[in-house]
């Protein structure tokens, strides 16, 4: 069983940090570095400093605070290897297959391209915590700046794999307007018409749809769902291959 303790808080205008809390050493991990000041402020109110910083990949929302936080806690900054040229001051690099402990717990690295080339994404598996960065979003997905939509397909076939009860955090609320465009393919969907109905419920009380669970996505993510047989008939692409279909899932959405 794990002892660690998550919060997440907002940071910039639509970025979402997460702290990891080990209460039996004290220690405090963060994911990603959206910006120095949200990231201190959940420190600060809880009386914590950072000893380890868990960056997703090198886009600059994700990445902002990292060098004042460094500089700030004397914190261990580890980041995806095949970003190391892209992102000042990694103290440690990994990719997936590489053992990384995170306060005595195992973490699992995967490689997930597609948002950006060397987009990692960090699985705890005896909390049940997914840290998926902007390469899934509730009921999206990330934009492909860098990668191939064969790349993005397959690293959402590596989260797909993982249990289904996996709580998943990211790193913006998209829900509302991903649900949208979700509705258009599977109007009929009954667990993304009540996925919908409290995201706006949250959104009308100025609260996070954050964070989802891999049971939610594989329900009602189009994105997770090329094989899901109402949109392939939306799009009228029945016969295509998964691959096909995530495709023209992610160029429609633009
Ligand atoms: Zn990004
Ligand atoms: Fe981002």
């Amino acid at each position: 069983m794990s002892s660690l303790e998550f919060v997440q808080f907002q940071a910039r205008d639509d970025n979402f940090g997460v702290l990891i809390h080990d209460p039996n050493s004290g220690r405090t991990a963060a994911v990603d570095a959206p910006e120095t000041a949200a990231v201190e402020a959940a420190l600060a109110t809880r009386n914590w400093q950072l000893n380890t910083l868990l960056i997703t990949h090198h886009h600059h929302d994700h990445v902002a605070g990292l060098a004042d936080l460094k500089q700030r806690h004397g914190c261990e900054v580890i980041g995806p290897r095949a970003e190391a040229d892209k992102i000042i001051g990694l103290d440690r690099t990994v990719a997936e297959g590489d053992a990384l402990e995170l306060f005595g717990e195992a973490v699992t690295v995967l490689d997930t391209p597609g948002h950006t080339l060397g987009h990692i994404v960090y699985y705890l598996p005896t909390a049940g915590v997914l840290f998926a960065g902007d390469t899934l979003f509730s009921l999206g997905c990330g934009k492909l700046f860098e990668g191939t939509p064969a790349q993005m397909w397959g690293s959402l076939q590596k989260i797909r794999a993982l249990p289904a009860e996996t709580t998943v955090y990211v790193g913006h609320d998209y829900t509302v307007e991903n649900g949208e465009y979700a509705l258009q393919w599977e109007p009929d969907n009954a667990a993304l018409q009540q996925r919908m109905a409290v995201a706006r419920d949250c959104m009308s009380k100025q609260e996070p749809t954050l964070p989802t669970t891999l049971a939610q996505e594989l329900a009602t993510n189009p994105f997770l769902r090329p094989d899901a047989p109402a949109l392939r008939e939306t799009l009228n692409m029945q016969n295509a291959s998964d691959l096909d279909v995530f495709t023209r899932v992610r160029e429609l959405r633009g």
